[in-house]
């Protein structure tokens, strides 16, 4: 059964200035396998994108390429991960979605992959950490069954992606102000190299990783 619902909103003026030529209007159609039992969930999903995405737009566009003013979010029944993103696009698995309906907030992550816009070839493990950071800054506030690591420990690396390198960077970006925009804007001009942290931070990424562990360890 196709559910659509179309939306269109007139955002606030950023607070930040834009440059004039982006489109303020953001749009969002529901798409695909969604049924009745679905219907809730597409609702959250459409209030999230209106909450969070007009702040994803403000803190991490490209200044010299426009983000999608309209997304798509298409239930497929045949997926068999909770979501992805590409383009405007993002799939989001309808059996995912049925076992786990309190996870809408996975929106969140791939609405930053939206924005992102990183070209291909930058490492994924930053793409995605900064995703899941993304995704427990900008909600909503409470995830039930979902929530970023409050420790980390040796064993891991802040490679791992998703959830362990979000940790890492949300670590990095209270000790560092600044420091994830920086390393977000090299990803998106093609500019990234490792020594990127030692630029942002002062020092390279194996140090600022061994201050987090401990850190994070040492909070009680
Ligand atoms: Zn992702």
């Amino acid at each position: 059964m196709l559910f659509t619902i179309i939306c269109a909103l007139l955002t606030q003026p950023p607070t930040t200035q834009q440059p004039a030529e982006k489109p303020k209007t953001l749009t969002v159609t529901i798409e695909g396998d969604v049924d009745a039992e679905l219907a809730p969930v597409a609702g959250n999903l459409t209030t999230l994108y209106y909450q969070c995405y007009p702040k994803l737009l403000a803190r991490f566009e490209n200044p010299n390429k426009s983000a999608p003013r309209h997304i798509r979010i298409i239930f497929d029944s045949k997926l068999n991960i909770p979501a992805h993103c590409s383009d405007n696009r993002v799939t989001v698995g309808v059996q995912w979605l049925k076992k786990h309906p309190e996870d809408f907030a996975l929106l969140t992550h791939e609405l930053t992959h939206a924005v992102q816009m990183y070209p291909r070839g930058e490492p994924g493990w930053i793409t995605e950490g900064i995703a899941d950071y993304a995704r427990h800054l900008y909600g909503p506030k409470e995830q039930k069954g979902w929530a970023l690591p409050s420790r980390l420990s040796e064993r891991q690396k802040y490679t791992d992606s998703y959830r362990t390198t979000g940790r890492f960077f949300l670590w990095m970006d209270q000790k560092y102000p600044g420091s994830v925009d920086k390393i977000h804007r090299a990803m998106q001009e093609r500019n990234y190299e490792k020594s990127i942290f030692k630029t942002a931070t002062g020092k390279d990424v194996d140090e600022l990783w061994k201050e987090c562990v401990t850190e994070l360890k040492q909070k009680k």
